[in-house]
């Protein structure tokens, strides 16, 4: 059994936006349409929001275009962009009580967390790449010849973003703070779970002073509103964080289409390695926050937990107690660690894949059930004795269900931990600074943590090797996805 928060209560929330922004206006959709959003510790609505279809995207496409040709924004100086990107960070600042308030009700994770992790990372986001938007520079190419030779970094165009709803606000950041920095302009899609947040931070970009068109936010489903961005001639490029599955199609689209430049952020299976040398109490906490964080919704997520021969027993015995003691209930409960799963399909894939251990003969030593008889909770869950070929330890459950596997050897781990389709992340905890380095040199994944995991700062790039995507977010990799390159020659006199 899980321990349950007490507190049912919650606070009152005001939500403001919650149709579509286009061109700087809030307009409803072009068929009039609208859809609802869910609290998911209750399963309640919260209300209604305007549902983007292809006309919309047409209209924010068409709006994109002329702010990125022939609007202020073009004529902008690089400095001022900076400086509105700087403004939205501290208009998010100044609202970040409310905004992990909306964040928490929309998407069910712990106010305390979205206030204490989410927003911190997200205002450190949007100044990181204000900070940038003055820095974008080419180069003088030394080439053959009586020539000079620069190169100019240019923004992409107009840039389609379509985002999950794990982390409503800081996709959104990580979305649209190097796209602005660099120049571009936007059209992005939030996740049907989680529209609030993202509508809300449109009503910041317009405080701030973001020229007209620059920003269109299109709330609505991914095969119609996402599709429409997706397949649309007059995008340049498409932005993607979700499933390794939506990546295909979104990828199709993109070649079928304008060729327009494609950057995912997709699925993952991360592994997570513990060697007996590690400092276990830390290694035990460390795991514990790799695959629980979030309600288990991360696309690291630390979700095949290898642990060496050794200190297995005794690591599986201390794991199963800490999740028995992780506090499950109202997001707005100050002592919740885990709210429920963000809407009631996730709910049931994670109960589908409790079932699909149990059947395959995994050992349920916690959880397994549901918490309580309303909303979408579930009990934090440990398998052990899990086997590399079940489906546990091979697909993405994308919940609070934790999977443990034995290990020998560095050899052997390391050669399981590469054996997916995915390469996102991986972490090792060991005293021995050897296997470390051994281990992030040989693990195939995007990211290495090494007694430590989800350290996230806007300055260190993120994303996958594999199926786990293309391209990288943050830092200057990051931002290098939303510019082109233009080399210009220019003969000079004898
Ligand atoms: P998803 O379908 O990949 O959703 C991600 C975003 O893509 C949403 O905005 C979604 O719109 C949109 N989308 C869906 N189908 C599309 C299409 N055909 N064309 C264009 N855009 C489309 O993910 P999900 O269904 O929410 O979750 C399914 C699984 O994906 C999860 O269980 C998890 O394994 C994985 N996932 C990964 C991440 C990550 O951070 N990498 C995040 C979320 C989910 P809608 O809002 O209408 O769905
Ligand atoms: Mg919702």
């Amino acid at each position: 059994m899980a321990t349950v928060s007490t507190v049912t209560t919650e606070p009152r929330i005001a939500v403001s936006a919650t149709k579509l922004l286009i061109n700087n206006r809030w307009v409803d959709s072009a068929s009039g349409k609208t859809f609802p959003t869910i609290n998911p510790a209750t399963g309640e609505e919260i209300c209604q929001v305007a549902e983007a279809d292809e006309a919309d995207v047409n209209k924010a496409a068409q709006a994109a275009r002329k702010a990125f040709e022939a609007g202020p924004w073009r004529r902008m100086s690089a400095s001022e962009r900076g400086k509105l990107l700087n403004r939205l960070a501290d208009l998010i600042e100044k609202n970040e009580d409310d905004l992990a308030r909306l964040e928490a009700l929309d998407n069910g994770k712990p106010y305390q967390v979205a206030k204490t992790a989410d927003l911190p990372l997200v205002i450190g986001c949007y100044r990181y790449y204000a900070g940038w938007a003055d820095k974008i520079q080419g180069k003088t190419i030394p080439i053959a010849g009586n020539y000079f030779c620069y190169t100019r970094l240019e923004p992409v165009g107009v840039v389609g973003q379509i985002i999950p709803w794990n982390f409503p606000l800081l996709m959104q950041a990580w979305k649209l703070g190097p796209a602005l920095a660099a120049g571009n302009t936007v059209i992005l899609k939030p996740a049907e779970q989680t529209p609030l947040t993202a509508l809300r931070v449109g009503e910041l970009i317009l405080e701030a002073g973001f020229p007209e068109g620059v920003v269109n936010i299109l709330p609505g489903y991914g095969p119609t509103a996402g599709g429409a961005i997706a397949r649309h001639p007059d995008i340049d490029k498409v932005a993607f964080t979700g499933s390794t599955e939506v990546g295909h199609l979104i990828m199709e689209a993109a070649a079928k289409s304008n060729l327009k430049r494609v950057t995912l952020e997709l699925g993952g299976k991360s592994p997570n390695i513990v060697f007996a040398d590690a400092d276990m109490s830390q290694a035990i906490e460390g795991s514990h926050f790799a695959l629980f964080f979030n309600q288990g919704q991360c696309c690291c997520a630390g979700s095949r937990l290898f642990v060496e021969e050794k200190a297995y027993d005794e690591f599986v015995d201390k794991s199963v107690a800490r999740a028995k003691k992780r506090t499950v209930g109202n997001p707005f409960d100050p002592k919740t660690e885990q709210g429920p799963q963000v809407d009631k399909d996730q709910f049931n894939k994670v109960m589908s894949y409790i079932e699909t251990g149990k059947k395959e003969g995994a050992e349920l030593l916690a959880g397994g059930n549901r918490v309580g008889n309303r909303g979408f909770f579930v009990e934090p869950t440990v398998f052990a004795n899990v086997k590399d070929e079940m489906r546990i330890a091979r697909e993405e459950i994308f919940g609070p269900v934790m999977s443990i596997l034995k290990f020998k050897d560095i050899e052997d781990v390391v050669n399981r931990a590469n054996r997916t389709e995915y390469g996102l992340a991986a972490a090792v905890w060991t005293r021995d600074i050897g296997k470390a380095h051994a281990v992030a040199d040989r693990v195939r994944a995007g990211t290495v943590w090494v007694n430590c995991f989800d350290v996230f700062d806007a300055a260190a790039p993120f994303g996958g090797f594999k199926q786990s995507g293309i391209g990288r977010e943050l830092g200057e990799y990051g931002l290098s996805q939303y510019t082109e390159v233009k080399t210009v020659t220019m003969q000079l006199p004898n």
